[in-house]
């Protein structure tokens, strides 16, 4: 299965169609079921990779931020990654979502 920005619907979001991960396999950057240590790290950095030379990752990063997606990559940060920042959010008071 191919996607554009993870399967989701873009209609309301149009800066997803420039994703540089359009066109590549979800399973990328989602883990599967028992993917654990080296392999999940392996798959995460390659994903990470992809968006690296990604034209949207900051509106990436924070529409999977603001939504809380809970799994894959998204914007460049992992799971793990994304509920730390949105732990020192809510910690520091800061909205869920960074101000426009
Ligand atoms: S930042 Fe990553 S996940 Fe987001 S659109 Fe770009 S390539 Fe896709």
């Amino acid at each position: 299965m191919t996607s554009s920005v993870h399967s989701v619907a873009v209609d309301e979001r149009q800066w997803q169609q420039h994703g540089a991960c359009g066109g590549l396999e979800d399973a990328r950057f989602f883990h599967p079921d028992n993917e654990r240590g080296p392999d999940r790290l392996a798959r995460e950095e390659g994903a990470k990779r992809v968006c690296d030379a990604c034209p949207v990752l900051d509106r990436c990063r924070e529409h999977a931020l603001s939504v809380g997606e809970p799994y894959g990559v998204w914007g460049g940060l992992g799971e793990g990654e994304r509920r730390a920042i949105l732990g020192l959010r809510r910690r520091s008071g800061t909205p869920r979502q960074a101000p426009s």
